[in-house]
Order: structure tokens, then C-alpha cells, then sequence
């Protein structure tokens, strides 16, 4: 045990801590050759080109990034601060030129948060709302973008072009498509994090309708790689595919709770019968949870399209999906039409005073 291995355990007021034993192993696909090469760890990256001069950068923190070459400067794209000026290591393997652009795929401090290493002179390009929101929370670590746009705009740089693209918000507003149409290499961040389920709670993303579609607008895209932003590998079509198919997994069981448990008032006031007034919130944290555990239990037991289950398929699966499926059921019920519509005159809920 670690020196934190004891701690914070506070029974039912917090969250249970996950032991290896009762998790499981992430599949095999999910464990590129890289990450059993010392020199990954030694060296702080890893860089591989995915297509004419657009490179991919990862970090053993599990975070990944992107650069283009052009002959006249390089497009780096996002810097995160876990990978940091081994970014700049990466860059400095492969080119003598200096990085004159920098994107930012969107404005989260986990993946721009040292875009200051790339100095004063380069133009930064984001979406306006990026801009917006690094102006309202000013970061010295996050210089605000030179250049902005609205929907789409392109850019070129020494002849190699990359189309950028906003189509609303998902993971959070102003997260930006980054394409390189001829090397077919598509970035878009904390949408897949290929292989696996993704972090906790749809990535920590805002807008849970916006981010399951951006699953859809991934695959609109002619890309042979996508660089996701997370977990030591980029991913490819298929990636893409079998990440929306448990998405999809996940929200017809999210449904089905709400369904069963929340359309009516009968059923959502089973969780609060026997409750005094002053225990009313122990009877609304048993109904959310209990939406939660229907559509993790349906989402872990089903059979999927390929005949396994899907902690054979994606890593994180038996350690995540509850995450996600509590984001997905309270999405729904905030995004999506409310299944709590109350004629008039219809008494509420009764309590035992
Ligand atoms: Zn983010």
C-alpha cells in the first residue's frame, strides 16, 4: 500500500476505491508496443508519423497531441501540460524547423495548458468561443489565440492544409474538428479515447447530446487515423465504430431506467416510501443510483454485435461505465424531452412527516 493506500476511504459518504481483483484486465488490442519500450518512459514520448508530415505525440501521462510539418514551419496542435516540452523534444526528432502555428483544439487546460512554451511569436488559432472563454479566465500559461473563426476556416501553411470545423458544442463548447484532408489524419479531442471506454463521465464532457453525436461527425470524415487526445494511441475507424456501438449500448439502457423508474410518478415515488421529510435526498440519491446500476448492469451483461461483452472489447469497461452511465441518464433527463410532466392539479410527492 502506497502512502495514500489507507486514506480517504469514508464509507457511505463517499466513493468505494477500485481493486484490481475486481476488474477486468484490459484486452490485449489495447496494449500497444510502445508502452512495453523503456525508452517511452525514459524519453517522456513517443512520435509517429500517420501521414505525410502529420505526426502524433503521446505521453505515458496518457495524453496525446499532434504536429505538421510544412517545409515553412510547424502546426503543433494542443499542448499538453502532462506531455509539456517533450512536445517540443518530439517536434525537434524529426524537423529543424520551428513551430510557427499552434491550434487549440479546444480551451481545457489539460490539453493547452503549455502552449506558453511555444513563445511569443506564433499565431494560435481556435474557435471564438475558445478565445471568449480563455479571455474570461485568463491563464499566462494559455495565451489567447491570434486568430479566431466561426464555423469552418483553412489552414495553410508551406502548401500542407488542414480544414478546421465547429459543429456545436459537445465535450464542451468551442472543441474543434482539426483535418488534414490528403494525409487523412482527423483530430478530434475528448470525444474517443480509442480502445477504451474513455475517462469517467463521457470524459468529464458538458453537453452529453452534442458529445454522442460528435461520435457520428467523427465517422463523416474520410480519416485513416484519428488522434483522440487520450490514452497512448490513436485510433482508426473501427476504434470509432465500436466506441459509438457502446455509447449507443449505453444510452438504450439509460432509456430503459428512465422508463421503468422515472416516466411516472408512481414509480419514482417507490424510492421514497417509508422515508421521514428530513430523509427525502437518501430516497432521490437511491432513485438516480438505481437508474445508474439498471443501465450498468444491462450495458456490462449484454452480448454485443461481435459476440463478446464489453470489458472483453474496451479497457476501463467494468471501471467506467457506471460514470458513464450516471452522465447518460441525468444527460437524458436534462437534454432530452422530461419524462416528469405533470398534469394540472396532480398532487406531488407525499412525504411521512
Ligand atoms: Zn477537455
Amino acid at each position: 500500500m502506497g502512502k495514500y493506500g489507507d486514506f480517504y476511504e469514508i464509507g457511505p459518504w463517499g466513493f468505494s476505491k477500485a481493486s484490481p481483483e475486481d476488474h477486468a484486465p484490459s484486452p490485449k488490442q489495447f496494449q500497444p508496443e510502445h508502452l512495453s519500450d523503456p525508452k517511452f518512459y525514459e524519453k517522456g514520448y513517443h512520435v509517429e508519423e500517420l501521414g505525410d508530415g502529420v505526426h502524433w505525440v503521446t505521453s505515458p501521462s496518457g495524453y496525446d497531441a499532434a504536429f505538421a510539418t510544412t517545409g515553412s514551419g510547424v502546426i503543433a496542435i494542443d499542448a499538453p501540460p502532462t506531455l509539456g516540452e517533450n512536445m517540443l523534444a518530439a517536434i525537434e526528432s524529426v524537423t529543424d524547423e520551428p513551430v510557427t502555428h499552434v491550434i487549440y483544439s479546444h480551451w481545457h487546460s489539460d490539453h493547452i495548458g503549455a502552449a506558453a512554451m511555444y513563445g511569443p511569436d506564433v499565431k494560435i488559432v481556435a474557435h471564438e468561443i475558445t478565445r471568449e472563454l480563455l479571455a474570461r479566465f485568463p491563464d499566462p500559461l494559455r495565451p489567447l489565440p491570434t486568430e479566431t473563426f466561426s464555423t469552418d476556416e483553412t489552414l495553410d501553411v508551406g502548401g500542407v492544409r488542414l480544414e478546421l470545423s465547429y459543429k456545436g458544442a459537445d465535450h464542451c463548447p468551442g472543441n474543434i474538428y482539426i483535418y488534414a484532408p490528403r494525409q487523412k489524419v482527423l483530430t478530434k479531442i475528448d470525444i474517443v479515447s480509442p480502445g477504451s471506454v474513455t475517462f469517467m463521465y463521457c470524459d468529464a464532457s458538458e453537453n452529453i447530446s452534442g458529445w454522442l453525436q460528435a461520435h457520428d461527425q467523427i465517422l463523416e470524415y474520410d480519416f485513416n487515423a484519428l488522434v483522440g487526445g487520450h490514452i497512448m494511441r490513436y485510433g482508426t475507424r473501427e476504434d470509432v465504430i465500436t466506441s459509438r456501438e457502446y455509447f449507443h449500448d449505453l444510452q438504450s439502457s439509460a432509456d430503459e431506467a428512465i422508463a421503468e423508474m422515472s416516466s411516472t410518478m408512481d414509480a419514482r415515488m417507490e424510492f421514497y416510501a417509508s422515508l421521514s421529510a428530513d430523509q427525502v435526498l437518501v430516497g432521490t440519491e437511491n432513485w438516480i443510483n438505481s437508474m445508474v446500476n439498471y443501465a450498468t448492469e444491462k450495458t456490462l451483461n449484454k452480448v454485443t454485435s461481435n459476440g463478446q461483452k464489453w470489458p472483453e472489447r474496451l479497457a476501463g469497461a467494468t471501471v467506467w461505465t457506471k460514470n458513464h452511465a450516471y452522465t447518460v441518464v441525468e444527460a437524458t433527463r436534462l437534454e432530452r424531452t422530461h419524462n416528469g410532466y405533470q398534469q394540472r392539479g396532480a398532487g406531488g410527492p407525499e412525504y411521512i412527516v
